[in-house]
C-alpha cells in the first residue's frame, strides 16, 4: 500500500518539527493532495491511524485536502476543472490540452501541536 510511506514520510517530518520546535503531542495535520494523485482517502487515515501509534502524532485528527483537478486549453484559452483526466478540452473538443492542477503529492499543510 502506497499510503504506508507517504505517512512513514509525514510522520518523519513531524519528528523533525517536534526536535526543532519542542512539543509534546500533535492535535490535527492538515494534508493536502490533488485529486489525481493516487491517494486514496480511506487508506490513508487507517495507514495513519496504525502507523501512529506511539507517536507524537497518536491520536491526532487527521484532515485532507483535495486539490482540484484542472487542464488549460491551448485552443481556448480556458482552464477547466475536471474530474478525471481526458486530453479533450469540454469547452471547445480541443485536443490541445495541458494538465495545470490535480496531480500534486501529498503534502503536510498545517500542524496544530501542544
Ligand atoms: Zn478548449
Amino acid at each position: 500500500m502506497h499510503e504506508l510511506s507517504l505517512v512513514e514520510s509525514i510522520l518523519q517530518i513531524v519528528d523533525e518539527y517536534a526536535a526543532k520546535e519542542g512539543f509534546a503531542r500533535v492535535i490535527s495535520l492538515r494534508l493536502s493532495c490533488g485529486k489525481l494523485s493516487s491517494v486514496v482517502p480511506q487508506a490513508l487515515s487507517f495507514a495513519f491511524e496504525v502507523q501512529s501509534k506511539g507517536t507524537r502524532a497518536e491520536g491526532a485528527a487527521l484532515e485532507l485536502e483535495i486539490l482540484p483537478a484542472a487542464i488549460h486549453c491551448l485552443a481556448c484559452e480556458k482552464d477547466v476543472e475536471i474530474d478525471r483526466f481526458e486530453a479533450q478540452c469540454p469547452v471547445c473538443k480541443g485536443y490541445d490540452v495541458l494538465l495545470v492542477g490535480g496531480t500534486e503529492e501529498l503534502k503536510l499543510i498545517e500542524l496544530d501541536v501542544e
